[in-house]
């Protein structure tokens, strides 16, 4: 079934939404729990609360457990510290647009609204999220940040602020890219160095003027660069990726490329359940994708100059791996991030501080689950397109251990 609703996509207005079932989703008894007036209930007005499960964030990946649990009727509720739903990509760079056109761009349940080819802007893509909480009236209770996951009695205590919630399933959906991640060194640079993180990057007026260093030359470190390249001598450092040998854009990418690569090999061949897949993921994990939209070429046509990594700082300046020192007045750091899931009080983290989980069932702890982070499950786990699988097969298991509570996990 399919109902157009108003758009509230700012520079796609002609474009309505294409709701595909969220009628048959209300016929199908979600209880009124999940109506927007439970969701917008003042926390404080009961300090303790039950549910069958709570998830913790609001982005593609909370909502698309969402999606799948309000269809199997659950009682649930979504928490998210930020203050709208879509601030996560509101907060990206001003000029970000998505990589994925519009046609992998959609959710479970509604298509992206706009044509298929058209690369949205993040804002577009954080209105998008809003408009699908509204039109599933997904349980959301934004400003809502999770000070702590503890474990008493066989049940999850989730603490965000003065409420306490509690629940036998509990999904952390808060993915991979919650804490800067900065080398040591940064605090020997010299101090009229700006030193900003990607996550704090908007646009070239924020920055000194003169020599600008960025440092990851993955996708973001190459975005960037290539942005700041208009306005500065930029040196991007770091090992290259790889890239897509296309230009991305053309016919040629969007109807041969893309779709066998979201589709296929980020999809299929590149999972935990294939060698080829297991092989891959540390580095996918570590360094992300390969370059999707820029390819070398296009960042030396820009004037961006690629140098190795940065092995250190001399004198209060960064040293290249080839000891070459360069005199920069700005350096940008998009060199990743730490998951920052340190407020789970539980022992689910592996040697190297990952969340030991397998296909989003996390080892150990019955009844807690992940969703949406790097390579969860395959590459696209993390990736618009790739979410809605690894979240369908979350809920399926809540759903099971509900209607069976003795089974483990
Ligand atoms: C620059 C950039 C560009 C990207 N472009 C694309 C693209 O073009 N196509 C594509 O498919 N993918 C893209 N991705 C990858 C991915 O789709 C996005 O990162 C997406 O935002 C991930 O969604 P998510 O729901 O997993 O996490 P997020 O969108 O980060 O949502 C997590 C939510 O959890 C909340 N949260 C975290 N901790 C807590 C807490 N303690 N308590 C309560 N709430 C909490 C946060 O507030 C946040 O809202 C891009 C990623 C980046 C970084």
């Amino acid at each position: 079934m399919e109902r157009a609703i108003a758009p509230t996509v700012p520079s796609a207005k002609s474009y309505s939404f294409r709701q595909l079932d969220a009628v048959a989703l209300r016929a199908s008894g979600a209880p009124e729990t999940h109506g927007k007036s439970h969701a917008d209930a003042p926390a404080s007005a009961n300090p303790e609360q039950r549910f069958d499960a709570v998830v913790i964030g609001a982005g593609q990946a909370g909502l698309s457990i969402g999606y799948h649990l309000a269809r199997k009727g659950l009682r649930f509720v979504i928490l998210d510290s930020n203050e709208r739903v879509g601030d996560s990509w509101r907060h990206r760079w001003d000029s970000l647009r998505l990589f994925s056109p519009a046609r992998f761009d959609g959710l479970a349940g509604m298509r992206f609204p706009a044509p298929p080819r058209y690369f949205p802007t993040k804002d577009e893509m954080a209105d998008f999220l809003e408009a699908y909480v509204a039109s599933f009236e997904l349980p959301v209770r934004s400003g809502a940040k999770v000070d702590e996951v503890t474990r008493v009695d066989g049940h999850y205590v989730v603490v965000a602020g003065n409420t306490r919630y509690v629940a036998a399933h509990v999904v952390v959906a808060a993915a991979s890219y919650q804490k800067p991640k900065i080398p040591d060194f940064a605090a020997e640079l010299d101090p009229s160095i700006r030193q900003i993180h990607a996550s704090r990057y908007r646009r070239p007026s924020q920055l000194n003027p003169g020599g600008l260093l960025v440092v990851g030359a993955g996708n973001s470190g190459a975005e960037i660069a290539s942005e700041l390249a208009r306005t500065h001598q930029v040196w991007l450092a770091g090992r290259h990726p790889g890239h897509l040998p296309f230009k991305h854009g053309s016919a040629l990418a969007y109807f041969i490329v893309l779709p066998n690569l979201f589709r296929v090999v980020f999809h299929r061949l590149l999972s935990v359940d294939t060698p080829i897949g297991r092989k891959a993921r540390p580095d996918f994990i570590t360094h992300g994708t390969p370059l999707i939209r820029l390819r070398p070429k296009d960042l030396d046509q820009a004037g961006v100059r690629r140098v190795s990594r940065v092995a250190g700082v001399e004198r209060g300046q960064p040293v290249l791996e080839d000891g070459r020192r360069l005199d920069v007045s700005t350096i940008v750091w998009c060199t990743g991030f730490q998951a920052g899931l340190d407020w789970i009080k539980l022992p689910v983290f592996d040697a190297s501080g990952r969340l030991d989980q397998h296909r989003g069932v996390v080892a150990g702890e019955p009844g807690l689950y992940v969703a949406g982070l790097a390579f969860q499950y395959s590459a696209s786990s993390g990736m618009i397109h790739g979410v809605a699988r690894d979240a369908e097969r979350v809920a399926d298991r809540i759903a099971a251990r509900l209607r069976a509570p003795a089974l483990r996990h």
